[in-house]
C-alpha cells in the first residue's frame, strides 16, 4: 500500500490494530513508551520501531494513536516529542483512544494550524474486535479526510461510520460506553439474582439468548463471568475512565444521567480493591456479588 502508517501505543488494542495494517500489507513504524513493547512487536509481527512519537510521523503519511486517556493522547501528540513536533505538513492524525471530546476538538484544532489534519476514531468491539479486525469505528472530524483514511480504517474495522465534525466520533463512542454499560450491569444483575435463587446459570444464559434479552454482552461476557475469567480484555481502570468522561460530558450538555453515576460508584469500590484497577471490567459482577453475598454459579 503507497500510504505508510505510524501507531503509538501498543497495548491490548494497538498492537492488533498494527498487526493488522501489517497484515493489509501497509508500511507500518511504531511506537510505544515502553520500548521493550515496541521491540518485542517489530521482533515477532514486523515494521520499524520508532524512539518518540515525532520520529514515527517523520516516517509516516498516517499517524494512528492508541494510547489510554485525554492527557496520554495530548502527550503523544503536542507533548515535546509529540507527532506534532514532527512539523510534518500533510500528516494525518487518527486517534482512536477514547478521550474527551473537547480535548479532541483542542487537539485537532492545533493540529489544523500547524498543517495537519485529525480525526477522532474511537471504536467497540473489544480485544477480539481488535484481533479479528472487525472492530466498528465511530469518526469525526473532516469528512474528506475521512473519505481518503477509508482503506486504513476497513483493514482493521467492519461497520465504520462518519458521524460528523471533530469530537463526533468520541460523543458517539461514550454514547455506546452508557449503553454497554448498563446493559454489563443488568446482566450481572440477572446473573446473581438466577444463580442465588437456585437456577442453572449456564442453562439461563442459553435460555435467555434465544429471548428479548439477548445481546453481544450476554452471549459473550455472560459466560466469561459464569468461569471467574477476569483477565482482561477491558480494563476497569479504563471502563472507569470512559464514565468519567460520560458524566462530565452530560453536566456540560446539561444531561442526568443517574444510572450511570450509580455505575461509576459501583466501580469504584472495585478499583479501590488490591488490583481491582486492571482485573476486567466484567468484574463488575463482585461489586453486585458483595451486596447479595453471594458468588454466582456456587
Ligand atoms: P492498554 O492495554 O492499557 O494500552 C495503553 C497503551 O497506551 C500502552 O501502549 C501504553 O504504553 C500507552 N500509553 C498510555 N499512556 C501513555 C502516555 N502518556 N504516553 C505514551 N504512551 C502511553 O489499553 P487498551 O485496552 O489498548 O486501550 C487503549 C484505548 O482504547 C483506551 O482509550 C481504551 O479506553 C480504548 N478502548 C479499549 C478497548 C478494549 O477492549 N481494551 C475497547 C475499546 C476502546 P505502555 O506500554 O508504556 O504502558
Amino acid at each position: 500500500m503507497d500510504m505508510k502508517i505510524g501507531v503509538v501505543g501498543l497495548g491490548i488494542m494497538g498492537k492488533p490494530i498494527a498487526a493488522n495494517l501489517i497484515k493489509a500489507d501497509y508500511a507500518i513504524t511504531v511506537f510505544n513508551r515502553t520500548a521493550v513493547k515496541a521491540k518485542a512487536f517489530v521482533d515477532e509481527i514486523g515494521g520499524v520501531m520508532a524512539s518518540t512519537p515525532a520520529e514515527a510521523a517523520k516516517a509516516s503519511d498516517v499517524v494512528i494513536t492508541m494510547v489510554a486517556d485525554s492527557p496520554d493522547v495530548e502527550e503523544v501528540i503536542l507533548g515535546p516529542a509529540g507527532v506534532a513536533a514532527s512539523e510534518k505538513k500533510g500528516l494525518t492524525v487518527i486517534d482512536m483512544s477514547t478521550i474527551s471530546p473537547g480535548v479532541t476538538k483542542r487537539i485537532s484544532k492545533r493540529l489544523q494550524e500547524a498543517g495537519m489534519e485529525m480525526l477522532d476514531a474511537p471504536v467497540s468491539g473489544g480485544e477480539k474486535g481488535a484481533v479479528e479486525g472487525t472492530m466498528t469505528i465511530f469518526v469525526g472530524g473532516r469528512e474528506q479526510v475521512f473519505k481518503r483514511c477509508l482503506p486504513v480504517f476497513e483493514a482493521i474495522g467492519k461497520t465504520i461510520t462518519y458521524m460528523g465534525e471533530s469530537g463526533a466520533g468520541q460523543l458517539t463512542k461514550l454514547c455506546n460506553q452508557i449503553i454497554c454499560s448498563h446493559n454489563l450491569f443488568s446482566i450481572c444483575e440477572g446473573l446473581v439474582f438466577a444463580s442465588k435463587a437456585g437456577l442453572d446459570v449456564q442453562k439461563l444464559i442459553s435460555a435467555l439468548s434465544g429471548g428479548s434479552a439477548q445481546s453481544w454482552m450476554l452471549s459473550t461476557q455472560a459466560p466469561k463471568i459464569l468461569d471467574r475469567d477476569f483477565r482482561p480484555g477491558f480494563f476497569v481502570k479504563h471502563e472507569q475512565k470512559d464514565l468519567r468522561l460520560v458524566l462530565e460530558a452530560a453536566r456540560e450538555i446539561g444531561v442526568s444521567l443517574p444510572g450511570t453515576s450509580l455505575i461509576h460508584q459501583l466501580y469504584n469500590s472495585l478499583e479501590t480493591e488490591e488490583g481491582g484497577a486492571t482485573r476486567a471490567h466484567i468484574s463488575l459482577v463482585r461489586a453486585v456479588e458483595k451486596l447479595a453475598g453471594h458468588e454466582v454459579g456456587k
